[in-house]
Order: C-alpha cells, then sequence, then structure tokens
C-alpha cells in the first residue's frame, strides 16, 4: 500500500473512506483522538472533575472507548463496568479478562457484575420464563438486556459516586438511532439523545458517547489493531434484533456508496437542528416521577418504570 496521506512517512493501512485519506496507524489513531476531543470540547462531555464510569460490554466499541479515554481525562477518575448477560454458549471469560489486563495496563478500575447479580434474572431466566408463564415471546431477549445493562449502569454510577456514564455507541450506531425516532415522530427521544440534553432527575446518571461521530470500521479497525480478540461466537438473540435497525442499516449503506460522509453529515445536522429544541427542554423544571415498585425514575407521566413494567408482563400475564 502507499505512503500515509498525512504524514508521508509511514505505510497507510487504512482507507477513509469519508476524507478520502489513506492513513497510517499512528495518523488514524491521532485523527480519531482528535474527533473524540472535538465532541468532548463541544459539548462540554468531561469537565475536569468527572468521575466516569464507562459501561464495557465487551465489544470493540467499548474496548476502543476504554482504549482512548485515558488520553483526555485522568485514569484515576475512569471506572469500568462489565456486565455479564447469563446467556448459555456464549461466554466471554477470554474477552473479559483481556479487558481486564487493559484495564489494569491504563490504570483503570474495573468491575465484573451480571445482570442476575443486580436485577435477580439472567437474560436467559427472563426469556425461558416468558416463555413458560405467556407461551410466546412478547419482550425481546435484545430489549430486556438493553434496559437491565441501562438500569445497572446508572444505579452503580450513581451509588459509586461517578456523576457520568459513558458508551461505547459508535457514529453508526447513532445515526441508526436518530434515523429510528425521526421515522417514529418521537422527538422526546430524539431531545434526549442529543449530547447537550440534561438530565430530569437527581437520580440519573448523565451519559456521554464520545465515539459518536467514529465509524464503525474505525473502531473494528482500532480494536484489531490493539490485540483486541473478536468474539468467535455471536450472541444466540441476535436474530431477535429489531428489524427496522437491520433495515436502516443496509439502506445507510446504500446511501454512503453514493456518499461516503452522509453519516457524518447528517449526524452533525440533525444535532444543529434538534439545538434549540434541547436548551428549550432543559430549562424545563420538570422532575421525572419515580417508579411505585423500584424508586427508580421513569417517563413523565408513567407510573412504573419500562424495567418493572417488563418483569411484571413476564411474571404476571397468565394466558
Ligand atoms: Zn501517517
Ligand atoms: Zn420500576
Amino acid at each position: 500500500m502507499a505512503l500515509c496521506s498525512k504524514c508521508g512517512k509511514r505505510e497507510a493501512i487504512v482507507y477513509q473512506k469519508h476524507t478520502g485519506m489513506k492513513l497510517c496507524k499512528n495518523c488514524l489513531f491521532e485523527d480519531v483522538k482528535q474527533r473524540i476531543l472535538e465532541q468532548v470540547k463541544k459539548y462540554d462531555m468531561i469537565l475536569p472533575e468527572d468521575r466516569i464510569l464507562i459501561g464495557i460490554s465487551g465489544g470493540k466499541d467499548s474496548y476502543v472507548l476504554l482504549r482512548f479515554l485515558p488520553e483526555i481525562h485522568p485514569s484515576s477518575k475512569l471506572f469500568g463496568l462489565m456486565i455479564e448477560e447469563g446467556i448459555k454458549g456464549y461466554n466471554r471469560a477470554e474477552t473479559f479478562s483481556f479487558v481486564k489486563s487493559s484495564c489494569h495496563e491504563l490504570g483503570i478500575d474495573c468491575v465484573i457484575t451480571s445482570i442476575k447479580e443486580v436485577l435477580k434474572y439472567s437474560v436467559d431466566e427472563f426469556m425461558s420464563l416468558q416463555i413458560k408463564r405467556c407461551n410466546s415471546i412478547k419482550i425481546s431477549a435484545c430489549t430486556f438486556c438493553g434496559i437491565a445493562r441501562r438500569r445497572i449502569l446508572n444505579v452503580y454510577a450513581r451509588s459509586h459516586g461517578m456523576n457520568k456514564v459513558a458508551t461505547g455507541h459508535n457514529l453508526d450506531d447513532e445515526v441508526q438511532t436518530y434515523l429510528i425516532n425521526i421515522l417514529r415522530g418521537d422527538i422526546m427521544r430524539l431531545i434526549q439523545l442529543h449530547p447537550l440534553s440534561i438530565v430530569h432527575s437527581p437520580l440519573l446518571v448523565k451519559r456521554i458517547k464520545p465515539l459518536r461521530t467514529i465509524y464503525e470500521y474505525e473502531t473494528a479497525f482500532i480494536a484489531y489493531m490493539e490485540g483486541f480478540r473478536f468474539q468467535e461466537t455471536e450472541c444466540p438473540y441476535i436474530v431477535e434484533r429489531p428489524t427496522l435497525r437491520t433495515k436502516i442499516r443496509e439502506l445507510i449503506k446504500e446511501i454512503e456508496r453514493i456518499d461516503p460522509s452522509a453519516q457524518l453529515k447528517f449526524l452533525n445536522e440533525v444535532d444543529k437542528a434538534l439545538e434549540p429544541l434541547v436548551k428549550m427542554r432543559n430549562m424545563d423544571s420538570v422532575n421525572l416521577p419515580r417508579c411505585s415498585q423500584c424508586g427508580e425514575p421513569t417517563a413523565p407521566g408513567r407510573n412504573i418504570c419500562k424495567f418493572c413494567e417488563l418483569i411484571d408482563n413476564v411474571l404476571n400475564i397468565q394466558y
């Protein structure tokens, strides 16, 4: 391959499709770091006194987040939390031990917990209970797993004096989520996704996504270069993933064939368009109601939270 288009010294190892440049490892890493910093500064995502909990899924994105955050924030104020789902045949002990040793090298304290340990049911247990009680699957494993993770990260951060939760969502994830909510016409959700959006409850810890302008192929490449071992077995529940997201992903691929920087432009434009709405909403003095069952915050107008509703559906509905 040719020499790097940026430094002109080292051999290029990746073609950055949105800039048309061929980059060497050093220049790619520096470019990604600068783009993370740009978002962090633009939206005041990280302030010097912040204590940040990093949600580690065991995938490449959270690994890249873990790798880059210590370059922009002291590692003594960063904490990692790995969450085991409890899915048979999806054993990630190897990935977790790799992540754990990476944390150690980076000087980041890191803890492993499980959905079962915190919430009583593992993903497998929740699914089999559901089939037993309802004779069908009403709540997908991915929905349960997603809500459970968010709950665990929030409660852990809050009870350990951390004021931010960072997750590894990349540009592709963010664009898909924006599009899904635009198609659904869910303005409230769009506002909440915006990085300037504040939380309306003292019980909710602000979530940040420093990788939101980094392409998925870039996080995959960086993780690979850093020796991150990809999961050989896929999550057995993956087929149940919401199909709208899959269709949108396909559509974006088509669009990016014509314009390789379409996702970045889309994210920036939606960010900009939403900003006045977000600022208006931030001034509202709403305080989110608390769930009557678990006491955690829930959406306005709701009496029980999404998590209790899911559990309730499975435990109480009998056909
Ligand atoms: Zn270079
Ligand atoms: Zn609840």
